[in-house]
């Protein structure tokens, strides 16, 4: 017996709507992200695995238990890309562009985590993202939270969403905090997680993102990162704050917000919903001024942000077609032939069309209308000699006789 086969657990064939609701996220962020001056770049979807380990941490939960991580046949030690930031700066780098700053990076493609699959967290997702390297300036974090905002706007979330903020401040203000963290955490060391208590001296900032609930209850009570941010810190937070309201861009300050990955300074932020369940985050980014250098570059600022598209996608409804097909409809075997070049020549001049192969005349109208056919065209024997079709509008039924020789120009002005 032959196994049925099926799509790998935590994956998706996307198809119809869905496939459109993808598109549309797309094409409205790739559109809005040009008018910021963003350049598209593309990197492979796998990459040495060193690419992500060094990068995002061992302690994070991506690379401690999320990658797909395999040998290749020549024994290259290689992951399916979980996220593209890391990708997109080693691509900086191998290409000899860390001189060229500012660069601004716009990615979008599928990602790799073996996660528990439910609504709206899937193994192969996809994302969009954006990365400006180079400007230590705080308006870029403004600049960068605006584009994404624009982008939830332009798709009709701006009232589905919420901007949350918070800083996780310069490396002087974060080993403080740290150091707080620790003093605080240690006592109660036994009861926290497994991974929290693996965290506590590696990266005890990421106490405060675990999702385990155990952890949650004691973290309600540790130390405010405020307490412990510089002047220097406190400043650029605010004048982060001061530029999203001089745009009027709502936001609310999270201060147990932190960013998985350990490569983030100063600005956090991401766009929350509540519908979606427990998967409310559909845009995260941030500061990541330590990046270059941790992966072998110079020195250099970064601010990005990365968008789930299954996410928003659950959220929008895209928009249909929106020029209707002709279809047509040869009414026995000898209109079959004109039928055919007509569709050609419509298809010549930008209009879709679509001719149905086989079956009666009502079988080919099903079709029509199962395609979302705004005409059918029905040319048979009695149409050939006269040189006139009949052209029926499938939303009213109406028919109308139209010359052949006519129809290409009159589906030009009507479509
Ligand atoms: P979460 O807390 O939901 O696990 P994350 O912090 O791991 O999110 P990021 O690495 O910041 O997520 O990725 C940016 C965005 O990509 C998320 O806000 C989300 O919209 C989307 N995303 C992340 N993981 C998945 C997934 N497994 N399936 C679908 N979308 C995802
Ligand atoms: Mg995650």
């Amino acid at each position: 017996m032959s196994e049925k086969l099926q799509a790998p657990r935590g994956t998706q064939d996307l198809m119809g709507d869905e496939y459109r609701a993808h598109a549309h996220i797309t094409a409205v962020a790739n559109q809005i992200a040009e008018t910021y001056g963003y350049e598209p770049i593309a990197t492979p979807i796998f990459e040495s695995t060193s690419v992500f380990k060094r990068t995002i941490g061992e302690t994070s939960d991506i690379v401690g238990k999320e990658m797909y991580t395999f040998q290749d046949r020549g024994g290259d030690d290689l992951t399916l890309r979980p996220e593209g930031t890391a990708g997109a700066i080693r691509a900086v780098i191998s290409n000899g562009l860390t001189q060229n700053m500012p660069l601004k990076l716009m990615y979008t493609g599928p990602m790799f985590r073996y996660e528990r699959p439910q609504l709206g967290r899937r193994r192969q997702f996809h994302q969009i993202g954006v990365e400006c390297l180079g400007v230590s300036h705080p308006y870029v974090d403004v600049e960068t939270i605006a584009l994404g905002y624009q982008i939830l706007k332009t798709l009709g979330l701006a009232d589905r969403v919420v901007l949350e903020i918070n800083t996780i401040g310069d490396t002087e203000s974060r080993q403080a905090y740290r150091q707080a963290l620790i003093n605080y955490f240690t006592p109660m060391k036994d009861k926290l997680s497994h991974d929290s208590q693996d965290r506590l001296m590696r990266n005890p900032l990421r106490i405060l993102d675990s999702k385990d609930e155990g952890d949650r209850v004691l973290v309600k009570d540790a130390p405010q990162f405020e307490d412990y941010l510089n002047e220097l810190s406190k400043s650029f937070f605010a004048e982060v704050c001061v530029g999203l309201d001089s745009l009027n861009i709502p936001y609310q300050i999270n201060r147990r917000l932190v960013r998985g990955l350990d490569y983030y300074n100063h600005t956090a932020f991401e766009f929350v919903t509540t519908d979606l369940g427990a998967q409310g985050t559909v845009l995260a980014g941030g500061r990541y001024d330590g990046l270059m250098s941790q992966m072998g570059g110079p020195e250099t600022a970064g601010v990005g942000w990365a968008l789930g598209i299954e996410r928003l996608a659950l959220m929008i409804t895209p928009p249909q077609q929106t020029s209707r097909p002709v279809a047509l409809v040869p009414v026995g075997d000898t209109a079959f032939a004109s039928c055919f070049d007509l569709a050609m020549a419509l298809r010549q001049q930008g209009i879709a069309s679509d001719i149905a192969y086989s079956g009666n005349v009502g079988k080919r109208l099903k079709r029509a209308n199962k395609i979302n056919a705004g005409w059918a065209v029905m040319i048979g024997d009695d149409e050939l000699a006269s040189g006139v079709a009949v052209v029926k509008t499938l939303d009213s039924g109406e028919q109308k006789n139209i010359a052949i020789s006519d129809l290409i120009s009159y589906f030009k002005s009507d479509t």
